[in-house]
C-alpha cells in the first residue's frame, strides 16, 4: 500500500554542489512508497506567492538579519540588525544559489523563520521537510560559553548544511597540530587528502544521503542517531567518523536499524 508520507528536499546550495536528482532517486529506491520530491531552495519556495508583497519580504529579511550569530563566545539574543544586514539577506532571497556562506545563523531562529514562512497545509506530520542548504548555523553550548557549528539541526523541518559538513566535524588532530606547527595549510590538504571534506567536495552527495536519513529516522522515531560507527545514522564528531559512517565501501544502514526501515515501510507504528 502507497504510504501517505511525503518527504520534500529543499535545493539550497550553490549550482552543482550536489546531485540533487541522485540524492532523490537514492532515497526513492529505498523507499519505493513513499513520495519524495524535490523543491527549489526553502526560502524562495515559499516566500515566492508573496514576493511583490513590499512589507512582508523586508520582515523576512529583517528576521534572517536578526538570526545571525554576532559573537561566538555570547549566546544569541534579539538585536535589531543594521539596515544593510537586511539589504544583504533580501539580495539572496530569491537568488539562493548566489549566496555566499560566511555567516553563521543560531539553528534555532532559523528553523523557527523557515517554519513560520510554510502555510498550515504544509505542517502535518506526513509530511518531513528537508532544507538542505550552504548555509552555516550553530547552537549555543552553556557548557563551553560557545557557538558550534552543525552538520544537521532536526525539527520542523530539518536543516542539513553542506558548509557545516565541511566545518562542524573536527579533523584529525594531526592536522591541527601540524597547523599549529606552522606547515602551511595547503601543503597539508594534500598530506590529508580525502581524510575530510573540503568545499565543494564531490563526495558531497553521498554523505548527504546518510543526513537526509538521520532526519527521515528523526522525524519518525524521534532518534537520528545509532551508536554503530558503520551505521549512516551514526553522529559523527570527527571527519573520519564521517567518512567511515557515509563513504566507506558499501556504506548503509546497520542491521537494527535496516530493521527498524523495514518496519516503517510496512506501516507499523512507534517502530522504535
Ligand atoms: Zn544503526
Amino acid at each position: 500500500m502507497r504510504s501517505t508520507l511525503k518527504i520534500f528536499l529543499y535545493q539550497g546550495t550553490s549550482n552543482g554542489e550536489v546531485d540533487f536528482e541522485g540524492l532523490r532517486s537514492f532515497l526513492q529506491s529505498l523507499l519505493p512508497d513513499i513520495s519524495v520530491q524535490l523543491r527549489e531552495e526553502f526560502i524562495s519556495h515559499f516566500a515566492l506567492p508573496f514576493k511583490e508583497e513590499e512589507k512582508k519580504i523586508e520582515e523576512v529579511a529583517r528576521t534572517l538579519a536578526q538570526a545571525k550569530v554576532r559573537n561566538i563566545r555570547e549566546k544569541w539574543k534579539r538585536q535589531e540588525p543594521l539596515c544593510g544586514e537586511i539589504a544583504y539577506e533580501r539580495r539572496y532571497l530569491f537568488t539562493p544559489s548566489q549566496r555566499p556562506s560566511g555567516i553563521l545563523y543560531d539553528a534555532w531562529q532559523l528553523q523557527r523563520i523557515l517554519r513560520d514562512l510554510m502555510p498550515p497545509s504544509e505542517c502535518d506530520w506526513e509530511k518531513i521537510h528537508v532544507a538542505i542548504t550552504n548555509q552555516l548555523f550553530g547552537t549555543w553550548d552553556g557548557g563551553n560559553f560557545h557557538y558550534h557549528c552543525r552538520t544537521a539541526f532536526f525539527g520542523f523541518p530539518s536543516l542539513i548544511s553542506t558548509t557545516g559538513m565541511v566545518e562542524a566535524p573536527a579533523k584529525p588532530r594531526s592536522f591541527y597540530l601540524k597547523l599549529q606547527m606552522g606547515i602551511p595549510r595547503e601543503f597539508l590538504q594534500t598530506e590529508f587528502q580525502g581524510r575530510f571534506l573540503d568545499p565543494g567536495d564531490p563526495r558531497m552527495t553521498e554523505v548527504l544521503k546518510g543526513y537526509v536519513l538521520q532526519a527521515l529516522f528523526y522525524h519518525l522515531t524521534e532518534n537520528p542517531f545509532c551508536s554503530d560507527p558503520d551505521c549512516r545514522l551514526f553522529n559523527a564528531h570527527w571527519q573520519e567518523e564521517l567518512i567511515r559512517a557515509q563513504l566507506r565501501d558499501g556504506a548503509d544502514l546497520c542491521p537494527v536499524h535496516r530493521e527498524t526501515l523495514k518496519k516503517i515501510l510496512r506501516g507499523e507504528k512507534n517502530p522504535r
